[in-house]
């Protein structure tokens, strides 16, 4: 289910009033359906099919093949229920026929009497389902059944929306409340995007849209419905898109117009910092670093991102933040995703010089009350200038004596209101996010589209880029035998497997029985560990900071090992069935190794059985080590269909990220926002007053000044 987003629909009496207005929602319905968040009429207009179902096609039993799916119709020659012996199972058997043949119908689960009523001997029915062929006997399962009405011979055909289960409330009951409320209530929607919009997209109008996706007309192309690409559908799609695209500009205007004092750069700031390093910065890193002095000049908050391949250096980048705010006496709040990048990052600004004048904390979920009560004074009374942290850094009880900059790296696995939360920790701070996920370019509009980007695109001279090979079954042994020599001259391994256990999928490798079978061969001489995402974050976090150290030899994992830790002595990394991960993830994986002198080597372990397909996919990882150019070939290689071929329809969540992957759409969508943030930031105008149903509330304050 997915909010409507206009609240002023909610204000329109006829759809604002509570679904036992409608005929046949008593209270126990009315609880039921409230247990889903449906409480509304405009509730329940909002309630989209997750599917359609064809039912317009009507065959002759005689000519009715294997799988079809669609009507039959014929006469009862027989109804009874079957008793297993011995059990205590049961079926119910209709049978069936017309001039051109028999079919059995059978239920597991029925009510018997409705059963015996509908489908007297001697009746005649209608029934739809997909058909079964065994030899010469013809049956449906859990067929939906109707009495036949000569009289009126094609009402039953059409297309059939089906909607999310709701519990205690069948399908064609739900179908029946949503018509009903279309019929007395459709009228009454007044459709708010503004006509201009509208006709400058050639969008369809609201109370269409929403008939359109409760009641396709029986000759719509069921395929642009299960798709979710009907003109109904677009027009719900961009309704999400415009409210996403307004937020952003309106976020990235006001933030423009806040007035901050900007931060005090000397020109000789950067060549001082430089200093510090025991390496010369790279082309990328000058340029992003110049970016970011540039935003700290400004009189308004930056909000930048850095985007880098994993190695680029993003950490330097942000350090240099850092010594921008702390040289102005702010502070500088560093979010990881996991408590090892945390204490990794930690490390990092502890290694400066003093006389960078760094004065790091590390802020975790993992301290005693008095150390984290310690901490937090500390960050209070401003003697810490650089608090490292994890989501602690989000607890309320926290407060900076001045916070000036907040870095977050990895973004991905933080959500975007997360961001928004740190915000207002401090005084208009600056933003500064990291990612090393190559962002392809309308995600990049959507996500990030309030930000300006930074793009590192090239790697600290010297490194050694990973090699990697795509490794048949047959030379496992050889594989083993290359593993065990890089681990007598003292480096470490990563062996990746797709799922943790067994009982999450039979037909994959598992990290457990690995980690078994390599302690079984190499536990002698090496210690062999396992981690993986169903660990407590506590003994993650112990095994992840062994293995940093050197105390573990070989690391067995799933995917958790995915983000930023940095393990140089780490130079041999193999995965299991490779096929089943993505190209950008399988490139991330890769860059936790090779980070030190000595090349680093991913063995891509092929199953016996992958496609040609699926190979020369993986092919490209040997070829490039550019995350970029990696993450679009891929999208380029699993094209349109796939995508579209395993995702169900409707209009649920999956189907906003639907819209996100329509970039006509989106740009529609963000240049139609564009326009009226520009000409009518305060949406006075008539027309234009809806759209503030569509802001959050964090920018109708700036408007309501
Ligand atoms: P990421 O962009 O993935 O976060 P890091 O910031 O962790 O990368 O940097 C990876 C490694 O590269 C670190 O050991 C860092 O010290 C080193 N490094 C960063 N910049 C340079 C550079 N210009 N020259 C050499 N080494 C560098
Ligand atoms: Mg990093």
């Amino acid at each position: 289910m997915i909010e409507c987003p206009w609240q002023c629909l909610e204000k329109i009496p006829e759809l604002g009033q509570t679904l036992s207005c409608l005929k046949g929602i008593g209270p126990k319905r009315s609880r039921l359906l409230a247990k889903r968040g449906l409480h509304t009429v405009l509730d329940l207009l909002y309630f989209f099919p997750v599917q359609y179902e064809d039912r317009t096609r009507s065959l002759d039993i005689g000519r009715a093949e294997d799988r079809d799916q669609a009507w039959v119709s014929g006469t009862v020659v027989n109804a009874r229920e079957n008793l297993f012996p011995g059990s205590r199972k049961r079926l119910f058997r209709v049978v069936i026929e017309d001039d051109t043949g028999r079919i059995d119908l059978v239920w597991f689960h029925y009510r018997k009497p409705h059963l015996l009523t509908v489908a007297a001997k001697g009746s005649s029915l209608l029934a739809f389902g997909r058909i079964q062929v065994k030899g010469r006997q013809k049956q449906m399962i859990h067929p939906q059944i109707l009495p036949h009405d000569p009289g009126n011979k094609k009402k039953h055909l059409g297309i059939n929306p089906v909607y999310p289960p709701l519990e205690g409330i069948p399908q064609r009951t739900i179908s029946a409340m949503v018509r009903e409320a279309l019929r007395l209530y459709g009228d009454s929607i007044q459709d708010p995007l503004p006509p201009s919009i509208r006709q400058s997209g050639a969008f369809m109008d609201l109370p269409c849209a929403l008939r359109q996706i409760h009641l396709p007309p029986p000759q719509s192309p069921v395929q642009e419905l299960n798709a979710g690409r009907t003109p109904g559908h677009i027009r719900l799609q961009f309704d999400l898109a415009f409210k996403i695209m307004l937020n952003l500009l309106f976020r990235k205007a006001v933030r423009k117009q806040r007035q901050i004092p900007s931060l005090k750069v000397p020109p000789d700031l950067k060549v001082q910092f430089e200093k510090f390093l025991p390496f010369s910065l790279t082309q990328g890193q000058h340029t992003a670093i110049r970016d970011i002095l540039h935003d700290f000049r400004a009189p308004y908050p930056m909000s930048r991102l850095i985007q880098g391949d994993v190695g680029c250096g993003k950490t330097v980048v942000a350090a240099l933040a850092a010594y921008v705010a702390v040289h102005n006496k702010k502070q500088a709040a560093f979010m990881a995703p996991t408590q090892v990048l945390a204490a990794q990052h930690r490390d990092f600004f502890r290694d400066f010089s003093s006389d960078a004048g760094f004065k790091p904390a590390l802020l975790t979920s993992a301290l005693t009350v008095t150390e984290r009560k310690k901490i937090y004074r500390e960050i209070e009374t401003g003697r810490v200038n650089v608090i490292i942290g994890t989501q602690a850094l989000l607890q309320e009880a926290l407060s900076f004596s001045d916070l000036g900059l907040v870095i977050i790296d990895e973004q991905h696995r933080f959500g975007v209101n997360q961001r928004a939360l740190l915000d207002r920790k401090g005084n208009q701070p600056h933003l500064l996010i990291m990612s090393a996920t190559p962002i392809p370019r309308t995600l990049g509009m959507t996500l990030y589209g309030d930000m300006d980007i930074s793009t590192i695109r090239d790697l600290p001279a010297g490194r050694l880029p990973v090699v990697t090979r795509l490794v048949g079954k047959r030379s496992k042994v050889k594989v083993f035998q290359f593993l065990k020599r890089r681990l007598q001259a003292g480096q470490q391994a990563l062996v990746v497997c797709p799922v943790i256990d067994a009982a999450e999928d039979q037909d994959m490798k598992n990290a457990k029985e690995m980690a078994e079978k390599l302690r079984a061969l190499l536990g002698l001489l090496y210690r062999v560990e396992l981690i993986h995402g169903r660990l407590p974050s506590a003994v993650k976090d112990k095994i992840m900071e062994e293995f940093r150290s050197g105390r573990i030899n070989v690391l067995v994992s799933t995917t958790v090992i995915e983000v930023g830790v940095h393990v140089p002595n780490a130079t041999v990394m193999i995965i299991e069935q490779p096929d089943r991960f993505g190209l950008a993830q399988l490139h991330q994986l890769r860059g936790r190794i090779g980070r030190g002198p000595i090349q680093g080597v991913c063995i891509l372990m092929l199953p016996a059985h992958i496609t040609d397909r699926a190979k020369q996919r993986l092919e490209i990882l040997t070829r490039s080590n550019d995350g970029f150019e990696i993450a679009q070939k891929d999208l380029e290689m699993r094209g349109q269909g796939e995508t579209l071929g395993t995702r169900q329809a409707g209009l649920g969540e999956r189907d906003l990220m639907n819209a996100f992957e329509n970039p006509v759409l989106l740009m529609a969508a963000r240049e139609e926002a564009g326009k009226i943030v520009r000409e009518d930031p305060g949406l006075t105008q008539r027309s234009h007053r809806p759209l503030r149903d569509l802001l959050e509330p964090e920018w109708k304050k700036p408007l309501e000044i």
